[in-house]
């Protein structure tokens, strides 16, 4: 299997594969494998690019194989994945659920698992030839794809995805066309995930999702059993099982409210990690009405400040920013930058806007597109403001003491007896010594090294 895009996507693509080893098939290589998945990303027109090249390149390898495609691009074209030459299925996230089947019929294994409607599928298309190429649709009806049990082995702290899709409509994403309205995981599933996790030894789990902080709202206020709300959920997790540390990814500004807020002051540095990354995209009112994004730039400040009351400075913020949406002019570009210099964050991802095929962001970029060399220029001065932000966040925990969590550490590293590390809240370490990936440590950090890494040592008492 080959992964394109997101952590969301990467989640979706590795349940699959759980699906599919349990199910009893190994992976190859592309070259020799019978089927080969492309799990694809849409967010980007390169994305679109990235996933048809490899598709050529698979098919041009091994001719024989049966290429599945499925994720984002496979909801958004599929008519345009099913043209390309090898291509055997599209499944797109309408369908995820029923990708680990469909794998399965192409192999002439589908009756080992008779229990799904595909076998009903495959039934009514043996009366029709030629099969089914496309599997996708608006209804999104087989659209959330469990992870089988997540446990701490490849990964030492892996995502625990709870909730799927997006009821926004900001005006330059695809993700409510690919992926459907919100949908979140039950909320005993989520507890039941979490104890197996424990129980597996893992120490930090971080909970995902495509608007993570929308978890709970699709439960209907009648039928759904408590909690349903993404504070309610933690705060369960927290009394249920020993989860160590609970991280949680990306939550919309708005989402944070003042329950979740208060979690992250009652539990943050010790069972909640004291990281909050709140997608920002513009600094400028003007662009964010434009976004259809639901807040102002004074609501984004507000909150931060409320969580940095809750956490203390040890806070790591964290944001994405747009670059270059249509329309965006040198003043309201400046907004951001004053912005993004007045908050305190300790990264930033920085992406320029790529107009998306049915999106409303690509009609306001044929009506008002910003040249290619602006949106370069601008990216490039928040890409050095960024990393010098990033650079004065983590210089202020130098002489101090953090609690990490030991990863896997790459071999070269390991032979020069480092080791490497997360803190809690999520600064990159680098640790003298050799540990065992998933050990909880405590650490004295002595520098930053010219990667920005912490240089630090195990702090006395730390195992
Ligand atoms: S909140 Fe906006 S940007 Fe995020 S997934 Fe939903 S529509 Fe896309």
């Amino acid at each position: 299997m080959e992964h394109f895009g997101c952590r969301a996507a990467r989640a979706d693509g590795e349940a699959v594969s759980e699906r599919l080893r349990a199910a009893g098939l190994s992976e190859r290589q592309p070259s020799v494998a019978d089927v080969v998945v492309v799990n694809t990303c849409s967010v980007t027109a390169e994305a679109d690019r990235a996933a048809r090249a490899f598709i050529r390149r698979a098919h041009r390898l091994n001719p024989e194989a049966s290429i599945v495609v499925t994720g984002c691009y496979a909801q958004r074209a599929p008519e345009v994945l099913a043209g390309l030459a090898g291509v055997a299925a599209v499944v797109g996230n309408s369908h995820k659920a029923l990708a680990p089947e469909i794998v399965l019929g192409l192999l002439g294994r589908a009756e080992q698992h008779a229990d799904h409607e595909l076998i009903n599928i495959q039934a009514a298309q043996a009366a029709s030839a030629p099969p089914q190429v496309v599997w996708a649709d608006d209804r999104f009806a087989h659209s959330f794809i469990e992870a089988a049990q997540v446990v701490p082995v490849a990964q030492t702290r892996p995502n625990l995805k709870i909730q799927e899709g997006c009821g926004n409509r900001c005006t330059f994403c695809v993700i409510p066309q690919t992926r459907g309205s919100s949908k979140s995981l039950p909320g005993a599933a989520v507890l039941r995930q979490v104890e197996g996790f424990v129980a597996a030894g893992g120490n930090e789990l971080v909970l995902s999702g495509i608007n993570l902080g929308r978890w709970g709202r699709d439960f209907s206020d009648t039928g759904g059993v408590p909690p349903r709300t993404l504070a309610g959920l933690v705060r369960k997790i927290f009394e249920r099982t020993p989860l160590p540390r609970l991280r949680l990814s990306s939550i919309e500004p708005m989402d944070w409210d003042d329950e979740l807020i208060g979690l992250m002051a009652e539990f943050g540095g010790r069972r909640m990690a004291r990281h909050a990354h709140l997608p920002l995209q513009s600094g400028s009112d003007a662009v964010l009405r434009r976004m259809h994004r639901r807040y102002r730039p004074w609501h984004y400040a507000e909150k931060v400040a409320a969580l940095l009351r809750g956490c203390g400075p040890e806070l790591t913020l964290g944001a994405d920013v747009m670059v270059g949406f249509p329309g965006e002019s040198d003043a309201e570009f400046e907004e951001t930058v004053a912005l993004v210099r007045a908050l305190p964050f300790g990264y930033l991802h920085l992406f320029p806007f790529s107009p998306r095929p049915g999106t409303p962001g690509w009609a306001l970029h044929a009506e008002r597109p910003v040249p290619a060399e602006a949106v370069a220029g601008r990216m490039a001065m928040l890409r050095g403001l960024a990393a010098e932000k990033t650079l004065a966040h983590r210089r202020r925990f130098i002489g101090r003491e953090l609690e990490a969590i030991t990863l896997h550490t790459p071999a070269e590293m390991e032979a020069r007896g480092r080791t490497v590390a997360l803190t809690e809240n999520f600064l990159p370490a680098e640790l003298e010594g050799r540990v065992e990936a998933n050990r909880l440590v405590r650490l004295r950090v002595s520098g930053v090294n010219a990667e920005g890494t912490l240089e630090a040592k195990a702090s006395e008492n730390s195992f």
